[in-house]
């Protein structure tokens, strides 16, 4: 059966009380924890950089998720290892030397994610599909929490999802933006294994944790394709 994985993004936690925030996470059986690196160059916004990571570091047990919106991550990639990431996703528009950047990453013993604008076709990965541990789609513009889901990223999980099984390939298929309970369903039925979330999470009228739990009990509920082959 396949592994889900939900990863909460701390874009939308209260960083007063962060390890608070993560802690309500953990106990509620968060996979891993998101953490959205912004530069002002390749977004617009500006967040957290490997100060944040470290910090995190010393809140969780659970693996670090660093999806870096920057560029030139090349540059930046040693230093958020030594913060304590476990995952270094970079995007394929900030990266023109993309196989030797997810080999470095590798040898810094991380998890080697590329990511994908939505106005970036998903051909676009072709060349390194073999080197990816991990493929992120994003399914908003990055660049801030709280955007509405771009419904053709389902469309775009189901392509990439049949290239990697095409390749035999065994790599997380994470989504990212605008991920609740209602566009979670669709992006697992598509073939998504890693689902980030923000708002949904920190920003649930009951607290984080019942935000943690909502999104969990939608990843436990089978799929109508998961259903038939139960009944057969
Ligand atoms: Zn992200």
């Amino acid at each position: 059966m396949t592994k889900h994985l939900l990863a909460p993004s701390i874009l939308s936690a209260d960083f007063m009380r962060l390890t608070e925030e993560i802690g309500a996470c953990e106990s509620a059986g968060a996979d891993w924890i998101h953490v959205d690196v912004m530069d002002g160059h390749f977004v617009p916004n500006i967040t957290m950089g490997p100060f944040i990571v470290e910090a995190c570091k010393r809140a969780t047990k659970l693996p670090l998720d660093v999806h870096l919106m920057i560029e030139k991550p090349e540059r930046h990639l040693e230093a958020f290892a030594k913060a304590g990431a476990s995952v270094l996703t970079v995007h394929v528009e900030a990266c023109p030397h993309l196989h030797r950047t997810l080999q470095q990453i590798k040898s810094l013993g991380c998890i080697a994610g590329v990511a994908l604008n939505p106005g970036t076709p998903s051909g676009a990965l072709e060349a390194v599909l073999t080197e990816a541990d991990l493929v992120l789609v994003m399914s908003v513009n990055p660049g801030y929490s709280g955007q509405k889901f771009i419904p053709e990223a389902v469309a775009r999980v189901r392509d990439i999802r049949g290239r990697l099984d095409a390749l035999g390939s065994s790599a997380w298929l994470e989504v990212d933006g605008g991920i609740d309970a209602d566009t979670l369903p669709k992006m697992k039925k598509a073939g998504a294994t890693v689902f980030v979330s923000a708002t949904a999470v920190f920003k649930h009228p009951q607290g984080t944790e019942a935000g943690m739990k909502a999104l969990q009990n939608v990843i436990a509920s089978p799929s109508d394709s998961e259903w038939r082959s139960n009944l057969n």
